[in-house]
């Protein structure tokens, strides 16, 4: 199985038969937060869709580095190396030191992940512990020529890379529709080339977030970050770089660029991009204004949300649409995907309930070749550049099944033991461990008490009725549980048995 894996490479534009650098070993890298502000949901499809490739992989039987960075520093309004850096901003308006807005949205984010069930990278380096790391890589760029620097501001040369390496590569442009896109150089600009970015900059004297190098005060540009902490945990070449399609033209451009002009290679064998979350077909984006935050959605407190939805939903949500394709969002969609994610986990329910047993009957072969084909279609969704799209529709067939099954409406002794097994184990994994999805016994915030009140109106209307050997029962059963049922004037209420 493991060595049919094909996914589409950025690079190459087409899909390509996966193979890592070293045999049985894989190397990940994902551009991850700029924590400054609270992830939105856009934010969370992209690093929900690199949690099922991880899963994938894992489960192939590779063993994983997985890194996603923490952009904490380094990161200025505009593209193009302008603006106030996002932190000192943020720090600004929520009287804040800058490195408490990390922490404080590093926890955010953490906590966010955690809800959607994903699984905790291997590596999560921050740009600011990685500074000097950094400033090499930029020596080392300025040595080998492809940078320069202008008053404390070190620049990446992109004319003169360009003349050796083809800049553009990862969008498939040229250098002159590049420079087409761009506003000429006024007076006031630093460096020499208008697609020229930087790799340092220069603080300036309200600069909160500063260092020292050979260039004097300042701070990384925020290019460079990942370049130096792939390289320093993967490689100078690794297998698997990904992040949302917005960073393929400035930020993975840039990166590629850095990194070959630094180490003399190009840095990653397969980039991988997913496609953008949009609300009415706008992207979803901290700038338009348009960004539910994961709480909102699961409060369901956003004034375009009909209701909320629990965390499993959501990401059920996003496993429905292939990560190369835009995923629009909408109450109903999220409507049905929370009836399609209970009706999935209903089955996993049953099907871990059900038990075979042969019996006399005839195997029916047709059905045996169905359910083997129906599993098989699932590894090759997989293997379809990680197509979770059609995994789910090939596991509401087998659910067609499961559930005749537990109806008896077929026998289960119609399958042979084998695809029984193979029925069930490729359900629950594909299910559990590589779509990342859970049970969620006890999302309902009130689930509990609720209950608690079914138990003892249930003892009430048996009291009623003089059932008394069921009052019995209500009151023992609750006792081993260390639930005391009590019967006062005012009525029937528990308390914790002391
Ligand atoms: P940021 O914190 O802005 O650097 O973004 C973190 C990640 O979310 C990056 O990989 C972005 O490409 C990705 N991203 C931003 N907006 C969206 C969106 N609307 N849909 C999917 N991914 C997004
Ligand atoms: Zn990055």
């Amino acid at each position: 199985m493991r060595n049919q894996l094909y996914l589409f490479n950025t690079l190459t534009r087409t899909k390509e038969k996966f193979t890592p650098i070293h045999p049985g070993r894989v190397g990940i890298y994902v551009c991850g937060p700029t924590v400054y502000s609270d992830v939105h949901l856009g934010n969370c499809r992209t690093f929900i869709s690199f949690d099922l490739i991880y899963r994938y992989l894992l489960y192939l039987g590779f063993k994983v580095r997985y890194v996603r960075n923490i952009t904490d520093a380094g990161h200025l309004e505009g593209d193009r190396d302008e603006g106030d850096d996002k932190f000192v901003k943020k720090a600004k308006l929520e009287q804040l030191e800058p490195m408490e807005i990390v922490q404080k949205y590093t926890l955010g984010f953490h906590d966010v992940m955690r809800e959607f069930n994903t699984l905790s990278p291997s590596i999560e380096p921050t740009a600011t512990g990685h500074i000097s790391e950094q400033i090499e890589m930029i020596k080392e760029i300025i040595s080998n020529g492809y940078a320069y620097e202008i008053n404390g501001t070190v620049y990446f040369n992109v004319e003169k890379y360009n003349t050796e390496f083809p800049y553009g590569q990862l969008t498939n442009r040229k250098l002159e529709d590049l420079l087409e896109g761009t506003r000429e150089l006024s007076g006031q600009d630093e460096k020499r080339g208008r697609l020229d970015f930087a790799l340092w900059i220069s603080a300036k004297p309200e600069t909160l977030m500063k260092w020292n190098s050979p260039w004097g005060w300042g701070f990384p540009g925020w290019h460079i970050e990942c370049s130096a902490m792939s390289s320093k945990y993967l490689g100078n070449t690794f297998d698997i770089h990904g992040g949302g399609m917005d960073l393929q033209a400035t930020h993975h451009t840039n990166e590629i660029a850095q990194s070959q002009a630094c180490n003399h290679t190009s840095p990653v064998n397969y980039w991988l991009h997913t496609n953008m979350l949009t609300v009415n077909g706008v992207r979803m984006s901290k700038s338009a204004g348009n960004g539910f935050l994961p709480g909102e959605l699961f409060t369901g407190n956003h004034p375009l949300l009909d209701k909320g939805y629990s965390p499993m939903a959501v990401r059920f949500f996003m496993m429905q649409t292939h990560y190369r394709s835009t995923l629009d969002f909408s109450n109903e969609a999220l409507r049905a995907s929370e009836k399609g994610y209970r009706r999935i986990i209903n089955g996993l329910v049953t099907l871990k309930t059900l038990v075979y047993q042969p019996e006399s009957e005839v195997q029916d072969e047709k059905l045996n070749t169905e359910i083997e084909r129906l599993c098989e279609l699932c590894y090759a969704g997989m293997n379809d550049d990680f197509n979770s799209a059609i995994v789910i529709a090939n596991l509401f067939n087998l659910l067609k099944y499961i559930n005749s099954f537990s109806h008896k409406i077929i026998p289960l002794a119609s399958l042979s033991e084998t695809t029984f097994e193979k029925m069930k184990t490729t359900f629950i994994q594909f299910v559990e461990d590589i779509l990342g999805l859970k049970e969620e016994k006890f999302y309902k915030p009130n689930l509990i008490d609720d209950l608690y009140d079914i138990l003892l109106e249930l003892y009430k209307g048996s009291k009623e009725t003089k059932d008394y050997a069921r009052v019995d029962f209500i009151r023992k059963r609750a006792d081993a549980e260390g639930i005391i049922i009590k019967d006062t004037k005012e009525g029937v209420s528990w308390s914790y048995k002391e």
